[in-house]
C-alpha cells in the first residue's frame, strides 16, 4: 500500500487523546520521526484486539508480535481485548505466546470471559442455555455456572413438534455467541426460552464477519452478529451485548484504573473497536489488515459517519520501521 492511499489529515496534537470528528484520516507513516516519538510518549496502556491485528486464524501478522513486545519493552501496560468467544483466557495466552506475543492470562479480556464475569457479578444462579461453545462453556464452568446447550443439536424429522417438556426448568439465561453447530431447534430452544420474561438474554458480541487471511478473500465467514440476530428475531427481544463497542467491556475496562487520556486502542473494524475506543476517549488506531479496508475508510470518511481513527497504519509491524533511532 502506497502512503497516498490513507488520506492525511495533518501531524498536530498526536499526544492529546481526540474525541471529535475527524474528517480525514492521518497515515502514521508520513510522520516525521520526532511525531512517531511523540505518539509513542502519548500512551501508558495499550489495548489491541486479536484476530485481524495480531493474527490471522493460526497465523501471526508479520510484524505484529515484534510491535506489541517492543510497547512492553517501553514499560506500556499490555491488553488484549477480543470479541472472540470461542476461547478461554489461558488458551487465547497460549496462542499469543506460540505466535511470539508476550502474554499472560490476566492481560487477556475476551467475551467468554466477561460473560462468566457479568453472570457471576449479578449474583445468577440458574442455569444457562448456551448457544455457543467451549470457550463460554469453560468460562462459566470457572465462576460455577451451570450450563446446557454446547455441541450439535441437529434436525429431527419431527422438529417442531417440541413440547415444553422438551426444556429444562432451571435456565434463566441466554447466551449467544460463536456456535459453528447453530441450528433451528438451537434457534427453537433459545427463543422458547426467551418467551420467559425473567430469562436474561446475553450476546458475546455482534461482529458481522470474522477477518479472513488472504487465501479465504471472496469467502464469507459469518460472525456471531449473524445468530445474535438470529435469536432477536424469533425471540422479539434485543440482547445485552458484552464485547466492543459496548457498555459493559468499557466499564469493565474502567474500572482498571486505566488513564483513558493516556491509552491506545488498536484494532481492525471501525464499528468495534475504533467505535469503543473514540466512546472511551482512547486514542485510536486503525490498521487494514483484518476487516475494514482502506476501501472502506474511504467510504466512512467521504460520508462523513464516524468513527474515524486517530491514526492508521497498512500493518501494527509498520510501526517498527518508523521508530526514531
Ligand atoms: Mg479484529
Amino acid at each position: 500500500m502506497t502512503s497516498n492511499a490513507i488520506t492525511k489529515r495533518g501531524t498536530q496534537n498526536l499526544n492529546k487523546p481526540s474525541k471529535m470528528f475527524k474528517s480525514s484520516v492521518y497515515n502514521l507513516q508520513e510522520a516525521s520521526k520526532d511525531q512517531v516519538q511523540q505518539f509513542l510518549n502519548s500512551f501508558d496502556t495499550v489495548l489491541s484486539d486479536c484476530d485481524g491485528v495480531l493474527w490471522l486464524e493460526n497465523n501471526a501478522i508479520p510484524g505484529s508480535a515484534d510491535a506489541m513486545n517492543y510497547f512492553r519493552k517501553l514499560g506500556k501496560k499490555i491488553f488484549y481485548v477480543t470479541n472472540n468467544s470461542t476461547k478461554i483466557r489461558s488458551d487465547f495466552a497460549a496462542k499469543a505466546q506460540q505466535l511470539g506475543f508476550e502474554a499472560s492470562q490476566d492481560e487477556i479480556l475476551s467475551t467468554a470471559y466477561l460473560a462468566a464475569h457479568y453472570l457471576k457479578g449479578i449474583g445468577f444462579n440458574k442455569k444457562v442455555y448456551l448457544l455457543g461453545s467451549n470457550g463460554i462453556a469453560e468460562e462459566l464452568k470457572s465462576v460455577g455456572i451451570r450450563h446446557i446447550g454446547v455441541g450439535p443439536d441437529p434436525v429431527q424429522p419431527d422438529f417442531k413438534a417440541m413440547v415444553p417438556s422438551d426444556l429444562d426448568p432451571e435456565v434463566g439465561a441466554v447466551i449467544v455467541g460463536f456456535d459453528e453447530h447453530v441450528s433451528y431447534p438451537k434457534l427453537m430452544k433459545a427463543a422458547s426460552y426467551l418467551a420467559s420474561e425473567e430469562c436474561l438474554f446475553i450476546a458475546t458480541n455482534t461482529d458481522e464477519r470474522f477477518p479472513r487471511a488472504g487465501s479465504g478473500y471472496g469467502i464469507v465467514v459469518p460472525g456471531t452478529g449473524t445468530l445474535v440476530r438470529a435469536v432477536e428475531t424469533c425471540s422479539e427481544r434485543k440482547a445485552l451485548v458484552l464485547g466492543k463497542p459496548h457498555d459493559y467491556v468499557r466499564r469493565f475496562i474502567e474500572s482498571s484504573g486505566l488513564d483513558p487520556a493516556r491509552t491506545l486502542m488498536i484494532g481492525d473494524r471501525c464499528n468495534t473497536d475504533i467505535e469503543f475506543g473514540v466512546r472511551c476517549g482512547f486514542q485510536t488506531l486503525l490498521v487494514l489488515t483484518g476487516v475494514t479496508s482502506n476501501k472502506d475508510l474511504e467510504k466512512i470518511r467521504n460520508e462523513k459517519k464516524p468513527p474515524l481513527p486517530d491514526v492508521v497504519l497498512p500493518k501494527l509491524g509498520d510501526i517498527l520501521s518508523l521508530i526514531p533511532s
